[in-house]
């Protein structure tokens, strides 16, 4: 048997990370109501609500608690799905979850971690030469931008016939070395705050997709006839705050107006529902920009893990059953 919960079969693995009460939590007098009572189970606990006849408890293939550093999350549940990328194999790490659960704290540090062990798989294997390429984009009401770049010119989509689907005139980065990558993500990180301000808290409503390629070719074979380069992409995915989705379901008239900002995150929990399925039949890739982009990194023999980050905050509790209601119907 392999060790770590990332040594099953199953091509998509669920789990649920919970974060601790903030300081800003703190000093609105937040309490914390829900609570890991092991490795799979979390639990509500909230007298008054106990009594509502709604579940109090959850399980999945692992929760992490609040006292969870995310190099742990890492180490047990992503960085083996991710440093398959050397070998070939496409995957996707999501952080699924409300504004202010951890997505963007969870995924910086995984992206990190991932790179860095990336680099030193490199280094012990001198027999193959190695390439990485970096690119990054933000999905915004449909729009896809460049956050590498200035010009926040919507870009369009293409259909390649060999390639699937890519994005026209995005920029891709060779990475030099690991300082690279960091300097990149802070270009990413700022070009997300300038949106920020233009369109009234972006972050919250766009998609942030981190792609790293991985080529590789045997350095005895380079140059000669039977010489073959593997390639393979890992995206990370920081969601847009799961409460658009929500809202979009729960405004009635104003649904089409919802759907469209939030069109990639429905689409997104129906293909995850239906490969979760483990049947073959259409999947709908193409209802969503993020879906089709993602396409290649999804279903097939791509691994994909969704991180569902939690709020333990009394406030959060209808926000943290939807994300919950997420991670039961994706696993
Ligand atoms: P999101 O991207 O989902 O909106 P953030 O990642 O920005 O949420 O997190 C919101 C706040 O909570 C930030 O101040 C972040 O530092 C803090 N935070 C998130 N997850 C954790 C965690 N696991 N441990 C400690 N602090 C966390
Ligand atoms: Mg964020």
């Amino acid at each position: 048997m392999r060790g770590g919960i990332t040594g099953r079969e199953e091509k998509i693995l669920v789990l649920v990370r919970l974060r601790p009460l903030t300081e800003k939590d703190i000093a609105r007098n937040e309490v914390a109501d829900w609570e890991c009572i092991n490795d799979t189970t979390i639990l509500y606990r909230n007298s008054l609500q106990e009594r509502s006849g709604l579940p109090t408890a959850y399980t999945f293939d692992r929760v992490f608690s609040g006292d969870c550093s995310t190099k742990q999350v890492y180490e047990e549940a992503t960085k083996e799905i991710a440093l398959s990328v050397v070998s070939g194999i496409n995957s996707s790490i999501f952080a699924y979850g409300q504004t202010s659960s951890g997505k963007t704290y969870t995924m910086t540090g995984i992206t990190e971690y991932t790179v860095a062990d990336i680099y030193d798989y490199i280094q012990r294997h001198e027999e193959r030469a190695f390439v990485l390429k970096f690119s990054a984009i933000e999905i915004y009401n449909e729009n896809v931008r460049d956050l590498l770049s200035t010009d926040s010119t919507p870009l369009r989509l293409l259909d390649d016939p060999e390639r699937g689907t890519l994005v026209e005139k995005l920029t891709e980065e060779s990475l030099m070395d690991w300082g690279h990558l960091k300097k990149l993500l802070s270009i990413c990180d700022a070009q997300r705050k300038i949106g920020e301000t233009s369109l009234n808290e972006t972050s919250s409503r766009s998609h942030q997709i981190l792609r790293l390629t991985v080529e590789s070719s045997a350095r005895e074979f380079i140059g000669k006839e039977n010489s073959s380069t593997l390639s393979a992409s890992v995206f990370f995915i920081d969601l847009a705050g799961s409460e658009r989705a929500s809202q979009a379901v729960s405004a009635g008239t104003r649904l089409k107006e919802g759907c469209h900002i939030n069109r990639s995150l429905l689409t997104l929990g129906n293909v995850i529902r239906k490969l979760s399925k483990g049947r073959h039949g259409h999947v709908n890739y193409r209802d969503s920009k993020l879906t089709r982009i993602l396409q290649p990194c999804l279903g097939g023999n791509a691994r994909t893990t969704i991180i569902c980050t939690l709020s333990p905050a009394r406030s959060h509790v209808e926000q943290s059953r939807n994300t919950l209601l997420f991670a039961s119907c994706a696993k």
